[in-house]
């Protein structure tokens, strides 16, 4: 459940002020808000600070307030095979109904905070769960070589290594054709 301390300058904090409490009432928004910090898996994440664009739509409804969002953001992250810089965007949508009395709520929902409503734990789950958790930077990417460490794709076309396999080495000479006399 969200604490009841929003902040009303924080910028993921909106304010239902102007929607009022009659059902069927809505009101959209277009807003651009700063990514939080800390969204992301591992290898891929949104750059904190970088602008994401929200398109949302508030709706009165009997027990709270329904937020249907989209929400269209950059992110920054390393090829899982190679680990070159990969960025790219992601577009992600989320819904959430803000509870007016805890009454109605159960555990895990979010309440109003008198008027306020903070979109930033929608945005974040809805996030997390599109991020893939080995990004490529690309589909037909061969990654790195295995003896040398090159990134393929920078590499001359064919690129390999003369490796003369251990267990061939052995078989050239050292082991003896016929070694049936195993007694000890
Ligand atoms: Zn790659
Ligand atoms: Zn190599």
């Amino acid at each position: 459940m969200t604490p009841h301390s929003l902040d009303p300058r924080a910028p993921w904090v909106v304010s239902t002020h102007d929607l009022g409490r009659r059902p069927g009432t809505m009101r959209r928004m277009h807003l651009t808000l700063p990514a939080p910090a800390d969204i992301g898996v591992d290898m891929i994440g949104v750059p904190r600070g970088a602008d994401v664009e929200l398109d949302i739509r508030l709706e009165a409804v009997m027990e709270g307030v329904l937020v249907t969002g989209t929400a269209q953001t950059p992110l920054r992250g390393e090829c899982a095979r190679c680990l070159e810089e990969i960025t790219s965007e992601t577009e992600v949508s989320f819904q959430e109904l803000f509870f007016y009395s805890a009454e109605d709520a159960a555990e895990d929902d979010s309440l109003l905070d008198g008027e306020l409503l903070d979109l930033e734990p929608a945005f974040r789950d809805a996030v997390v769960l599109t991020l893939p958790l080995s990004p490529v930077c690309s589909d037909d990417c061969s990654g790195l070589c295995s003896e040398c460490g090159i990134r393929l794709a920078d590499a001359e076309p064919g690129h390999g290594h003369e490796v003369i396999d251990a267990r061939w080495a052995k078989l050239q000479g050292l082991v003896p054709e016929h070694n049936n006399d195993q007694e000890s």
